[in-house]
């Protein structure tokens, strides 16, 4: 992202945001509610426009206010996305929640698709729920799940939006571990999340965020054990 701001109406939400993440790193963004995390990423695959500056996703390069075209589509393709409330569709069953992307947008057909699926459901340990719909499963199984079809398209990068944010506490575990997983294959992930043990174990980077501007950045030992700024500090001391 380069000078990348952003406006809800008279709201300048991301202020000159400037990130680079390399391939296979793993960054964490953290930041107050409100502090434009969400629209962070949404930018980053294309779901909110965006007004000024630049963003290149895998040398895919998004514009000022793209809302279709070339690069967009490709960027969707390649970019895993995984939410706060799981967005699972809740009419098809667990396997079908995977195989409808890769058959209807990648052109796999039916069996391989099925075969795919049901690989992933294995990483994820779900696979005997595969015939199951979304609502039968517990949260911590449904974000496996939602992981699982992110995959199901070979994401070039992931995108977390606070993917244990909504779940009981006795489920954060198993979703941390399949992220954790994940990261240890050499994924690139960007995780917005308030786990700072995760953040801390398997961070490459840690973003701070306030009010739409990066305000301080390193590894995660730097970030958390020493912060320079005082908000930093500050927004730690209310959540550590
Ligand atoms: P975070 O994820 O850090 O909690 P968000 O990115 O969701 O923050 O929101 C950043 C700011 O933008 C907030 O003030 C929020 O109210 C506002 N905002 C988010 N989405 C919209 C929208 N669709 N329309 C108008 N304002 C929005
Ligand atoms: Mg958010």
């Amino acid at each position: 992202m380069e000078d990348v701001n952003k406006y809800f109406g008279d709201l300048h939400v991301l202020q000159n945001v400037n990130m680079a993440v390399r391939t296979g790193e793993v960054v964490v963004v953290i930041g107050a509610s409100g502090s434009g995390k969400s629209t962070l990423i949404r930018c980053l695959n294309g779901l909110e426009p965006f007004q000024r500056g630049r963003i290149e996703v895998d040398g895919n390069e998004l514009k000022p206010n793209e809302r279709n075209g070339q690069a967009l589509t490709r960027i969707r393709r390649q970019v895993g996305m995984v939410f706060q409330q799981f967005n699972l569709f809740p009419h098809r069953t667990v396997i079908e929640n995977l195989t409808l992307a890769p058959t209807k947008v990648k052109g796999l057909s039916e069996a391989e698709a099925d075969r795919k699926g049901r690989q992933l459901l294995e990483r994820v340990e779900i696979a005997d729920q595969a015939e199951k719909y979304p609502t039968q499963l517990s949260g911590g199984q449904q974000q496996r799940v939602a992981i699982a079809r992110a995959l199901a398209m070979d994401p070039r990068l992931m995108l977390f939006d606070e993917p244990t944010s909504a779940l009981d506490p006795e489920m954060i575990g198993e979703v941390l571990d399949v992220m954790r997983e994940l990261a240890k294959e050499g994924m690139t992930m960007i995780v917005v999340t308030h786990e700072m043990g995760f953040a801390r174990e398997v961070a490459d980077r840690v973003i701070y965020i306030d009010h739409g501007r990066i305000v301080e950045e390193g590894p995660p030992e730097r970030i958390f054990d020493q912060p320079e700024h005082d908000r930093t500090k500050d927004f730690l001391s209310r959540i550590l």
